[in-house]
């Protein structure tokens, strides 16, 4: 099997290579990723990542995300799914909204598929307003986005929600989506991939 990412032939390479050949990255290639259990408090809500957002990162997720690379669905949560699956029994995953044009241009929801490997029960319960690209905006302009996330119509809310994204960066998008459902929400925990270095 090839890595997904530097695409070498893993049946030549490390011993992990050979020991753990389900892992669609090399050792190489995962060691660059920073694992760490990073816990922290969000709008009053307990949060989790598994991963310090790096360089390593970011350019897995960007060719996931914007180059619609599908092969690497699983890469994300290989190293922890068994361990969130127990963690967060009885929770449904409400995944957060990209902004819509994105998504369409895209084809498919990124989330939907970096966390179907939890065969977890799951939902998308928001819809984001805006299709500005958070890149580009100031810490003043993100903080404006709380408010361009909404709860879509008709929404059944479950009583336990693990609100899930792909990276926490400032934190807006999330707290966002904690206020587009106000106190409709019995128990919300928090979990994202990866978390900006700011979060530890
Ligand atoms: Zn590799």
């Amino acid at each position: 099997m090839r890595c997904l990412m530097c695409g070498k032939n893993r049946d030549e390479g490390t011993f992990r290579d050979l020991f753990d050949p389900q892992d669609p990255l090399c050792e190489k290639c995962r060691s660059e990723w920073r694992r760490k259990h990073i816990r922290f408090r969000l709008g009053g809500v307990t949060a989790e990542s598994s991963y310090v957002y790096n360089e390593a990162f970011s350019r897995c997720l960007i060719q996931f995300k914007e180059l619609n690379d599908e092969a690497l669905r699983d890469v994300f949560l290989y190293e922890v799914a068994d361990r969130l699956r127990f963690r967060y029994r009885g929770y449904t995953l409400c995944l957060l909204p990209s902004s819509e044009e994105k998504s369409a241009a895209r084809g498919f929801s990124h989330l939907r598929l970096m966390f179907a490997c939890l065969k977890m029960p799951m939902i998308e319960p928001f819809r984001k307003v805006t299709s500005q690209d958070q890149k580009n905006l100031n810490r003043e302009e993100r903080l404006a986005m709380q408010d361009a996330i909404i709860l879509k119509d008709g929404v059944q809310l479950p009583e336990k929600i693990l609100l899930c994204d792909d990276t926490i960066t400032t934190g807006a998008t999330m707290l966002g989506a904690l206020a587009a459902l106000g106190q409709k929400a019995q128990k919300v925990r928090i979990y994202a991939v990866s978390a900006n270095i700011r979060w530890l």
